[in-house]
């Protein structure tokens, strides 16, 4: 759960969960870093990375950010990850059905383990493809964020659209949980 240590600024273990290729490492580097690369490599295991973003509220939230590999046979090494979270993203690209279904299947594996759920945020990324190209609705999508207790947000590493938007909405329910 959130650890906010007296004095210290609170701090999140964020970790993204998703199919390969879904963008996670690219809405990572678009918000620490503010740059997209279409030729990124592929994360092999996991990636970790700090960043502190200041809320309008002056409060900084100290990420530590896991960027796991997504790959299947990488699936064991999950819990590492993910235990001990106090957020979790789980991505999938509005484009592909079969990422959502990976997606819906992140979602049950931490329902499971709910007495030490995480923050969930669903995320739908890849927002700029054409209209034409797009798989899965919001609708659907909201509604498997509703019915699991979760946050929805559709995103873009490529434009940036809504990538601080989606840190900043985990960084606000961490800072100050929900009642
Ligand atoms: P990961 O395996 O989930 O970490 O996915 P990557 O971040 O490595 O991205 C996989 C591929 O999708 C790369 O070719 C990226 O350039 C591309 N990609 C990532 N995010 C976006 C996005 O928002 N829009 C588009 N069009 N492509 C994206
Ligand atoms: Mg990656």
């Amino acid at each position: 759960g959130a650890t906010a240590v007296a004095g210290g600024p609170p701090r999140c273990k964020l970790v993204l969960l998703g199919d390969s290729g879904v963008g996670k490492s690219a809405l990572v580097q678009r918000q620490c870093r503010g740059t997209f690369n279409p030729d990124m490599t592929v994360t092999v295991g996991a990636a970790f990375l700090a960043h502190t973003l200041s809320l309008p509220s002056g409060v900084a939230v100290k990420f530590e950010i896991w960027d796991t590999a997504g790959q299947e046979r990488y699936e064991s090494l999950a819990p590492l990850y993910y235990r001990g979270a106090t957020a979790a993203a789980i991505v999938f690209d509005v484009s592909s059905e079969k990422s959502f279904a990976r997606a819906q299947h992140w979602v049950a594996e931490l329902q499971r383990h709910a007495s030490q759920r995480p923050l969930m945020v669903l995320v739908g990324n890849k927002t700029d493809l054409p209209a034409e190209e797009r798989a899965v609705t919001r609708e659907a999508a909201a509604e498997l964020a509703d019915s699991n207790d979760m946050l929805y947000i559709e995103t873009s590493a490529k434009t940036g659209s809504n990538v601080a938007a989606l840190f900043e909405l985990i960084a606000e329910h961490i800072a100050a949980p929900p009642p």
